[in-house]
């Protein structure tokens, strides 16, 4: 293999990392924008690829790391209809039996709604040899950028992940609201912007209260990264005033509170945590005592 590995590119650390092979495709997550956030598996495939094939929500300068490689783009910007999903996958057919290092990189994890299931099984089909590389979900490290931890013992012992968005682009009219609002705390919605009201509705007619504590975190580990904080009976109306665009991570559940003590970008720019225990626990026994 000729040695593609620019000069300017983070060294791997020395550990037995796999070889792409021509006629592979990698299914890789690259997480919801920080570059930091890639795994060192991404990186190792970026280094090696011959040609990336992209989604929208990958940020630019994560393909910088694969100089070397061709880019394609197969997303949505702009409002132009989206590449067919059929036809994504079996761009990726035709790559690899190319005999070329196809990487396909998606945003977060390639499992969580990005339809990775479905052209990794397209394929197997097709007898091409896949490896699948997770990454770091929005739904997850996002509210983590925010400060909003998805579990919190004092919150919550599950979480929900849904989709705002059926394929008809409509809500999923499949999901049971009432079981979601009854059996988890925390609800972390992805694609929820546009409906955000008819979600909200569903969820306070299955009981959730009208003040429980919402967040919306827009472009979140981008530089453009926005956060909202406001309540269920309120998140439409927020949403709508804020002029926050997708991509967006909506959370509802208590857990939104912790961000008061937990909003570590916030900090970094100098300002002072809101309230250093806003779950009402208690502070610990040294600081209180201590003076
Ligand atoms: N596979 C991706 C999700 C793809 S669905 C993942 O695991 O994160 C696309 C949705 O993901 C967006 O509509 C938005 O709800 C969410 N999303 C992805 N990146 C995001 C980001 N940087 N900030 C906020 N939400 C994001």
């Amino acid at each position: 293999m000729t040695d593609s590995h620019h000069p300017t590119l983070p060294s791997l650390p020395g550990t037995d990392w796999p070889r792409m092979e021509p006629g592979w495709v990698w299914l890789c997550g690259a997480g919801p924008g920080d570059p930091g956030l890639l795994t060192l598996h991404a990186l190792n495939a970026l280094q090696q690829a011959d040609v990336v094939i992209y989604d929208a929500l990958v940020q630019d300068c994560i393909l910088d790391w694969a100089p070397q490689a061709r880019h394609i783009y197969a997303g949505k910007r702009g409002g132009k209809p989206s590449a067919k999903q059929r036809d994504i996958s079996l761009q990726l057919v035709d790559l690899a039996r190319d005999g070329l290092r196809v990487l396909r990189l998606k945003g977060g994890d390639p499992f969580v709604f990005g339809r990775g299931g479905e052209e990794a099984q397209t394929l197997v089909q097709h007898g091409v040899p896949i490896r699948i590389i997770p990454g770091i979900s929005a739904g997850i490290g996002g509210l983590a950028y925010a400060g909003i931890p998805v579990t919190h013992r004092d919150v919550n012992q599950s979480v929900t992940f849904v989709t705002g968005h059926d394929q008809s682009g409509h809500t999923p009219s499949s999901l049971n609201w009432q079981a979601i609002a009854q059996g988890s705390q925390v609800i972390v919605i992805y694609m929820g912007m546009k409906h955000a009201g008819q979600i909200s509705a569903a969820l306070l007619d299955a009981g959730r209260p009208v003040d429980e504590p919402c967040a919306v975190v827009s472009s979140a580990t981008t530089p453009d990264q926005r956060v909202l904080e406001t309540t269920l009976g309120r998140l439409a109306a927020d949403i709508e005033t804020s002029g926050f665009e997708p991509p967006a991570i909506l959370c509802i559940g208590r857990s939104v509170l912790m961000r008061q003590v937990l909003d570590w970008q916030g900090m970094l720019a100098g300002a002072a945590p809101r309230d250093l225990d806003p779950l009402g626990r208690g502070l610990p026994a040294e600081t209180a005592c201590g003076g």
